[in-house]
């Protein structure tokens, strides 16, 4: 595929496919648990990946490039993507986020079903898995780490621990309690897991080199002691494994191939590396052991990308829940009418690569108009109504008559058909189609100029009325017989301007709600919230919209001028028309 940008995960897979590396798996001494986990997956020359999110909050646009990226190479290599809950911080998870997480990953077009898995056929099962599910394997890896006199319980206090790692310039000291026999630190390790001891009394740390220049190797904390319920596993256990000490166990256990993450994670490598080398020795896992790879982050222009600072959003009321259209979740995005379509072709564009940087927000309004232009049906709407009366219809057309208009449902489309609306005497027109007097370049109503209603007749402005404030209150026209679109004749006059319109008589009101930025700051994230918000990230519009619109249901739309809107999933049915505006028709973003 030629098309298709390569990048250097494709290189690193198609290099370990053609050398077999994962064909001959094997374990190493007794499987024990590690073969009961791995159950379903006794297909080892597959390619798998995993997409691991913790379940503390919505997913957002970063994890669409984390997720897009995962599931298209495990498709492309005739390979499977695991959803796996990284569920081992009991604090902060909660059930509502596994349910967003599964729903936004399906509605991305990614499913984790074994249909295709030669292995399992016609089975029903899906690759979705929860960390917390491993604890038990976790704790017996660590006792096998404490016997094998690699890992010790240190009962330092947080400060020490910290004070005693050193730092870029200084090496670790050990701590006193480094010395302990493996026979010592069992006993206190099982004391930690049954309660023995008070939260943050211990941790277990593995036992590396207080004098490496990575600072992660300086004995890192494997388990911690936390009474608190998780969401999985209740009070069954007091201490809890520590995320670097667990994320490779749950790679191995499902036999990732290659454990695909962002450039943070890049010194953690070594361990990852340490952990598994130790745990494939002792035969508690599979050789070869799966390898971590890291990208760089996706980050976008006037975005915040970090489920931390989206949830204080939602939490001090910044934004109308974890949805609202202008958050960067998923589940805000869609709400504002993006689609999948168009964010995976986001991501594709956003390039794979080692060294990261900012991507101009402009690219996925590019990336959504790229994707809709193409399908999305037309319609008028008119956002800033203005009444237009034509004085000479009565006498021309007949009171109270109403002419039927058609226009394509889409211009490079007849197969989808044509729309019909009507022209009366009276139709709503943008309030900035009219000036009193012509400034350069304006080509659409001005007294003695004349322009067509778009699919309607032409009309020449005779004037417009103000209120006491200056505020243009109608226009006023007349109608130029025989100039209807589509009929004969039609083009004999020649206009410059050709203006949006619905007609009074069969507009269908609705609140269009236009959004901006939600962040001013071109890179937010490092100041507070506050100071970096848009005041007026959004803004109402009562707008008067095409008939056809009343029925609109879950569909994009592009109103013509305007941009690209969707109906609000949020609106109940019968409560009224609601438009959210996902993207203009221009670039009006930042350059
Ligand atoms: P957050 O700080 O928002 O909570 P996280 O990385 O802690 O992000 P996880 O739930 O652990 O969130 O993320 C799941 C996966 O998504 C990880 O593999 C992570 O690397 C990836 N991911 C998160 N943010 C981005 C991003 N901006 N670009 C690409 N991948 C990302
Ligand atoms: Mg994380
Ligand atoms: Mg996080």
């Amino acid at each position: 595929d030629t098309a298709k940008p390569s990048n250097f995960l494709r290189h690193v897979i198609e290099n370990d496919l053609q050398q077999g590396l994962y064909a001959n798996r094997r374990w190493g001494g007794s499987p024990g648990d590690a073969a009961h986990h791995a159950q379903g997956m006794q297909d080892p020359a597959r390619v798998r990946l995993r997409f691991p999110p913790e379940p503390n909050g919505y997913l957002h646009i970063g994890h669409a490039k984390s997720i897009w990226l995962n599931f298209e190479l495990a498709r492309e290599y005739g390979g499977v993507c695991h959803l796996r809950f990284d569920d081992t911080n009991p604090e902060k998870e909660e059930q509502e986020y596994v349910d967003a997480i599964r729903d936004a990953v399906k509605w991305l077009g990614y499913d984790c079903s074994l249909a295709d898995d030669p292995a399992r056929p016609g089975e029903a099962h899906e690759h979705v898995y929860f960390a917390s599910n491993y604890f038990g394997f976790m704790y017996r890896a660590a006792e096998y780490l404490v016997g094998a006199g690699l890992a010790y319980v240190d009962e330092q206090s947080a400060e020490q621990i910290r004070a005693t790692r050193g730092d870029f310039n200084t090496p670790g000291t050990d701590s006193p309690f480094r010395g302990r026999t493996p026979e010592e630190n069992l006993a206190r390790f099982r004391a930690m897991r049954d309660g023995q001891l008070p939260d943050g009394a211990a941790v277990l740390r593995a036992k590396i080199d207080m004098g490496s220049p990575n600072i992660n190797m300086r004995d890192p904390a494997l388990y911690r002691i936390r009474r608190a319920t998780h969401h999985n596993t209740g009070d069954t256990w007091c201490i809890y494994p520590m995320y670097t000490f667990a994320h490779p166990i749950e790679d191995a256990l499902e036999q990732i191939t290659h454990s695909i993450c962002t450039l943070e994670f890049e010194d953690q490598r070594p361990f990852y590396d340490w952990l598994l080398d130790r745990l494939a020795e002792g035969g508690l896992i599979a050789s070869p052991h799966p390898r971590q790879y890291e990208f760089a982050r996706l980050n976008v222009t006037h975005v915040i990308t970090s489920k931390r600072r989206l949830r204080q959003l939602v939490e001090e009321g910044h934004v109308d829940g974890w949805d609202d259209p202008r958050m960067p979740t998923l589940a805000g995005l869609r709400r504002r009418g993006y689609t999948p379509e168009a964010l995976k072709l986001f991501c594709e564009r956003s390039g794979v690569t080692k060294s990261g940087g900012w991507i101009a927000y402009a690219g996925l309004e590019a990336a959504l108009r790229d994707t809709l232009d193409p399908v999305a049906p037309r319609a008028m709407a008119v956002l800033d109504p203005v009444r237009l009366v034509i004085t000479n219809w009565d006498e021309l057309m007949g009171a109270g008559f109403l002419d039927e208009c058609t226009a394509p449902v889409h211009p490079h489309h007849p197969e989808m058909g044509k729309r019909s609306f009507k022209l009366g005497r009276e139709v709503w027109i943008e309030r900035t189609d009219y000036e009193d007097v012509q400034p350069k370049g304006f080509f659409r109503l001005f007294p003695g100029n004349k322009v067509r209603l778009k699919y309607g007749h032409v009309i020449e402005c005779t004037g417009g009325t103000r209120d006491a404030d200056g505020r243009l209150v109608e226009v006023q026209a007349k109608l130029v017989p025989d100039t209807k679109s589509g009929t004969p004749g039609a083009d004999a006059i020649k206009v410059k301007g050709n203006i949006t319109w619905v007609a009074v008589a069969d507009a269908v009101p609705a609140e269009v709600r236009l959004y901006e930025r939600l962040f001013a700051a071109a890179q937010p994230g490092t100041g507070e919230v506050q100071d970096e918000l848009n005041p007026s990230s959004l803004v109402v519009a009562h707008a008067y919209a095409e008939p056809a619109l009343a029925k609109a249901a879950g569909q994009s739309f592009q109103f013509e001028r305007h941009g690209y809107f969707v109906p609000d999933s949020r609106q109940a049915a019968g409560a009224g028309l609601v438009f959210n505006r996902a993207a203009g028709m221009k670039d009006s973003w930042g350059k």
